[in-house]
C-alpha cells in the first residue's frame, strides 16, 4: 500500500517522524508536556521501525504492525468498524462538521483549544460570517480579528490565525497546505491541529493526541500513570497511531474525540452504552475511576488588580496598552483601563501607578470603588477591583486611546476589561 508519508509529502517515513517528534515541539497536542519533544523517540522507533521487522518494504507504514495489546489484526479491523459507525450514527451537528473545507475546520480546531465547545460556538458562526474565507480573514486588520475574538481568551491563538491566514494568502494560493511539513510551518499551527486538519480536510492518516483522545486510549490499553509524563505522553502518541483506520483517519479522529467528549468522560465514563467497551482494558479490570490518574494542580494563586475607569464630563474614558506586569496574562496585549497589582492599600497605590504612566496629580483625583468581581486565569485566582475617577479632563499620552465608554464593546478588549467596566453598571 501507498506509505503515508509519501503521500504527506515526505521521501521517508524517518522524513516524516522527524518533523512530527524531532525538529518541532509536540506542544499542540494540547498541552502535552514541555520536554516531550526533546526526549521523544522518533515515530519511525515506534511505528515504522517496529514495521521494518515485520513487513518486507521499509517504508511500509501498516499501523496494525504495532498492534495494541488487546487486538488481533482482525478484531482491530472489527473495533474500527464499530467506533465508525457508531460516530457516524451519533456525532453531534456541530457547524464545522458539515464541510470539509480545511479553513473552516482549522478555525474551529483553533477555538476549541482549551475552550469548551458551547462556549466556541457563538463566535465560530461570528467570525465565519465576518470571515468566510481565509482571504477574507488575511485582508482583515489585526484589531477586528481581536474584536471578534475578545471573551474567548488566549489571544495569542487569533494573532497566530491571522499571521497563517496572511502566509496562506501569499505563499499557498489560498489553500491550507495539503503536507505536514508545509502545515507545521504555519504560525500557531502544532502536530496536533495539523493532523487534524490534514485528515479531516484531506483524509491524510496522522492521529490526533489530545487530552480528550489521551484518556480514552489510556483507558482502552489500561495505562496508568500520569498521562502527561513525558514518556507515557509518548506510548500514547504511538498508540493512537496504531490504532487509527487508515481508510478514514478524518473520521477516526473525530470519533475518538467524540467518544471522549460523550461517553468516556474523565469522572463518570458511561461504559454502559460505549460502543468499544468489549476492547477496553480499563473497564475489564475495573479501572475505569483510576485511569487516568488525577493531575498534580499547581497552587493557586491569589492577586488583586485595582484598575481606575477615568471619565471625563462627555462619559469619555481612556484605554491604554502594555502598561504594566499583567497586561499579557490579564489583559491579553489589548486594550485596557489603567490598572495595576496592589498589595495592602490599593487605592493608594493604583494612585501612584496612574501618577506613573498618566502624569495624573494624585492630589486631585478622588478614586471612588466599584464592586469588585473575579476573574480566573489558569492556576491565578484574580481579585479585580475596579474605581472610578471623575476627572475634568482625560490626559493626552502615547499608546492611549480616548472614546464613549458605551463603545468599549467595538474595541478588542479580554473579559477582564469587560468585567472592569461592568462594575460601573452595578455600583
Ligand atoms: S468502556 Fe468505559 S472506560 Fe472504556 S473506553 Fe468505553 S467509556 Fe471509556
Amino acid at each position: 500500500m501507498p506509505c503515508p508519508a509519501q503521500m504527506l509529502g515526505f521521501t521517508t517515513p524517518i522524513r516524516l517522524a522527524r518533523v512530527i517528534f524531532g525538529g518541532r515541539t509536540f506542544r499542540s497536542y494540547i498541552n502535552p508536556p514541555r520536554e516531550a519533544h526533546s526526549t521523544a523517540l522518533p515515530l519511525s522507533q515506534h511505528v515504522f521501525a517496529s514495521n521494518r521487522r515485520t513487513e518486507p518494504h521499509p517504508h511500509s507504514c501498516d499501523n496494525t504492525a504495532r498492534m495494541p495489546p488487546q487486538f488481533t489484526p482482525r478484531t482491530l479491523k472489527t473495533f474500527q468498524r464499530r467506533l465508525l459507525a457508531w460516530f457516524r450514527a451519533h456525532q453531534r451537528d456541530l457547524p464545522w462538521r458539515s464541510s470539509r473545507d480545511p479553513y473552516r475546520i482549522w478555525v474551529a480546531e483553533i477555538m476549541l483549544q482549551q475552550t469548551r465547545i458551547a462556549a466556541v460556538l457563538p463566535y465560530y458562526r461570528r467570525f465565519l460570517k465576518t470571515f468566510p474565507t481565509v482571504e477574507s480573514l488575511a485582508r482583515a486588520p489585526q484589531e477586528k480579528v481581536l474584536q471578534l475574538w475578545s471573551g474567548l481568551g488566549y489571544y495569542s491563538r487569533a494573532r497566530n490565525l491571522h499571521r497563517a491566514a496572511k502566509e496562506i494568502a501569499s505563499s499557498h494560493a489560498g489553500e491550507f497546505p495539503r503536507t505536514l511539513e508545509a502545515a507545521l510551518a504555519l504560525p500557531g499551527i502544532g502536530s496536533y491541529t495539523a493532523a487534524a486538519v490534514l485528515s479531516i480536510a484531506y483524509d491524510q492518516p496522522l492521529a490526533v493526541l489530545d487530552g480528550n483522545v489521551a484518556r480514552v486510549l489510556a483507558r482502552l490499553g489500561a495505562i496508568r500513570g500520569d498521562l502527561r509524563a513525558p514518556a507515557r505522553w509518548r506510548q500514547l502518541a504511538a498508540s493512537a497511531q496504531s490504532y487509527l483506520a487508515l481508510t478514514a483517519p478524518g473520521d477516526w479522529n473525530q470519533a475518538l474525540m467524540e467518544l471522549g467528549e460523550t461517553i468516556c468522560t474523565p469522572r463518570i465514563p458511561r461504559c454502559g452504552v460505549c460502543p468499544v467497551s468489549r476492547w477496553c482494558l480499563a473497564r475489564a479490570r475495573g479501572l475505569t475511576r483510576e485511569i487516568p490518574a488525577p493531575r498534580r494542580k499547581r497552587a493557586p494563586v491569589r492577586i488583586r488588580i485595582a484598575a481606575a475607569i477615568l471619565r471625563d464630563p462627555r462619559g469619555r474614558t481612556i484605554l491604554v496598552r502594555d502598561p504594566g506586569a499583567h497586561d499579557d496574562v490579564l489583559f491579553s496585549r489589548m486594550w485596557q483601563f489603567p490598572a495595576v497589582e496592589v498589595a495592602r492599600h490599593p487605592e493608594a497605590e493604583l494612585a501612584t501607578h496612574l501618577h506613573d504612566i498618566l502624569k495624573i496629580d494624585r492630589a486631585s483625583l478622588h478614586l471612588e470603588p466599584l464592586p469588585s468581581a473575579r476573574h480566573g486565569v489558569t492556576f491565578r485566582n484574580i481579585t479585580l477591583l475596579p474605581f472610578l475617577a471623575r476627572v475634568p479632563r482625560l490626559p493626552k499620552r502615547p499608546r492611549t486611546r480616548v472614546l464613549l465608554l458605551s463603545r468599549l464593546a467595538q474595541l478588542p478588549a479580554s473579559s477582564a476589561t469587560h468585567k472592569i467596566a461592568a462594575a460601573l453598571a452595578r455600583r
